[in-house]
């Protein structure tokens, strides 16, 4: 503290005015020393509750989980153990396919996969499976229906949101115990949608909801939920910044959910985060026949089948379900491994992204094999040429340039067979395409080859039933048809 500073001209003695400041100025230290402590009480006690409220928000997740698994019927209560309980919630499902879980050949968290446990022929469907939540992307939300995620010519708008669009009346109806919530949220954000993983996350927190307030459990929320919740979630081994963006992510939407509903339990931003994180690395893009990319799902079952660069399987959607089929003939005991990322890729570039995205190193077939530095560089080369080939295709189809349209779908075409594995349904797509525009050139010899290739790889992947196969082989047949007229009529001449 300060010594009260001598009055002017009073020698030895101190001023009273002195001593009065001297006074006031131990008490307004004094005063300051009690505020410091009374803050540093406030903040331990502050991180006393927060303590206790982390440590009773972890307690409600277990026993939210537990629930969910308990009302699933026969399933072991959650631990955080992970791999042996959620295989025993997935197994009886997959046996019914004549599919098991197997720990071989599996580096992917939990050392999972799936395999066949009788065999398969090439195209045979292995699984198909409904979404636990599924969501359209914003480019797609207005040209399709929100809950069988198929085009119509018209479509009849959510009066509440304005945004979730259906094909009819029925589809509607259906929709709503899904939407519900979903749309009350959605007229609070107004005009800025939020994104489709966090639109995916806000139906997978109202899941958990409805699964809790299901009669009697054992109903079908109460079965989705407890099939994500016996997925991996990996929190905490995604790369700190990531964590924080999900916990982000997870704390605004939960704040919002809670404006919309104050009455009701708030809903728990680290619940949010963990299934942001199982959204994250179980999640299927959903696509079209075309495999344009139109929304985002969780389909847990299918997720339990690992990655492979070489893969057995591949999957395909029928509108919102997931079909995965075999690519060639599976015996008995063959692993079950579809593609997550594009295959057209260098190794480094694949393994990379894998880590990055799906944190595993891939050790499959094509990554295990030996490549010299100047392959690696061919392989990238030739994939950015893709990249490229395959814009000026697109933008010259869309001008209606049709020369340069053949052109370039020749160079992809040719790139393509280089760059996929065996039966890659983008590289049957490829074939159809440059097809298409041969025979728009009226080059109907080329094009009759190139259905024929395309349809045999596409009607294993997506089966004969697609669209695209069945428009596919009545083109096919038209122009066979034509092409035989007319060397009938040359041999008569
Ligand atoms: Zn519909
Ligand atoms: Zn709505
Ligand atoms: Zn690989």
């Amino acid at each position: 503290m300060a010594e009260p500073e001598r009055a002017q001209g009073e020698g030895e003695g101190w001023s009273f005015e002195a001593l009065d400041e001297a006074a006031r100025r131990m008490e307004a230290d004094e005063a300051e020393q009690r505020a410091y402590e009374a803050r540093c009480h406030a903040r331990q006690q502050a991180e006393d509750a927060w303590v206790d409220e982390v440590v009773c928000e972890q307690e409600a997740i277990a026993a939210a989980k537990a629930a969910a698994k308990a009302a699933a019927g026969g399933a072991r209560l959650a631990s955080e153990s992970g791999a042996d309980e959620s295989a025993s919630h997935f197994s009886a499902s997959l046996e019914v396919l004549g599919l098991c879980l197997t720990a071989e050949g599996a580096p992917q968290g939990g050392g999972r996969g799936v395999a066949a446990r009788r065999p398969f022929a090439a195209g045979q469907v292995l699984l198909r499976a409904a979404p636990a939540a599924a969501v359209l992307r914003e480019g797609a939300a207005a040209t399709r229906c929100h809950h069988c995620f198929r085009r119509a010519a018209s479509l009849r708008v959510c009066g509440g949101c304005r945004f979730s669009r259906y094909c009819g009346g029925a589809h509607q109806r259906l929709a709503w115990r899904s939407h519900r919530r979903e749309c009350a949220m959605l007229q609070k954000t107004a005009r800025r949608v939020p994104g489709a993983s966090v639109r995916l996350l806000a139906r997978l927190m109202q899941l958990g909801r409805e699964a809790a307030a299901e009669e009697g459990g054992g109903g079908s929320w109460a079965q989705s939920a407890a099939a994500v919740w016996a997925l991996r979630s990996q929190l905490g081994e995604q790369p700190e910044e990531r964590r924080r963006a999900f916990e982000e992510q997870a704390a605004m939407l939960c704040a919002l959910l809670h404006e919309i509903e104050p009455d009701s339990p708030p809903p728990s931003p680290r619940l949010g985060a963990e299934l942001l994180s199982i959204i994250s690395l179980n999640a299927h893009t959903i696509f079209d026949d075309e495999l344009q990319d139109i929304g985002i799902g969780l389909y847990p079952i299918a997720a339990l089948t690992n990655h492979s660069c070489a893969p057995s399987a591949v999957h395909t959607f029928d509108g919102d379900e997931i079909v995965l089929r075999s690519l060639s003939n599976l015996p008995a005991g063959s692993l079950v491994h579809i593609p997550y990322i594009e295959l057209a890729e260098c190794t480094p570039s694949r393994r990379a992204f894998l880590e990055e995205a799906y944190l595993f190193t891939c050790c499959c077939t094509r990554c295990s094999q030996v490549e010299t530095a100047d392959a690696v560089a061919a392989v990238k080369q030739a994939a950015a040429d893709l990249r490229r080939s395959r814009e000026l295709e697109l933008a010259a189809i869309d001008s209606g340039n049709w020369g340069e349209a053949l052109v370039h779908s020749r160079a992809s075409c040719a790139l393509a067979e280089k760059l996929y594995p065996v039966g890659a349904p983008a590289l049957g797509l490829a074939k159809v395409r440059l097809g298409k525009l041969c025979a728009h050139a009226e080059q109907l010899e080329e094009a009759v080859r190139h259905w024929r290739a395309g349809l045999s790889i596409l009607s294993i992947s997506h089966g004969d039933a697609s669209e695209l196969v069945e428009q596919t082989a009545r083109s096919l047949r038209e122009v066979e048809l034509e092409l035989s007229v007319a060397h009938r009529a040359g041999g008569d001449e």
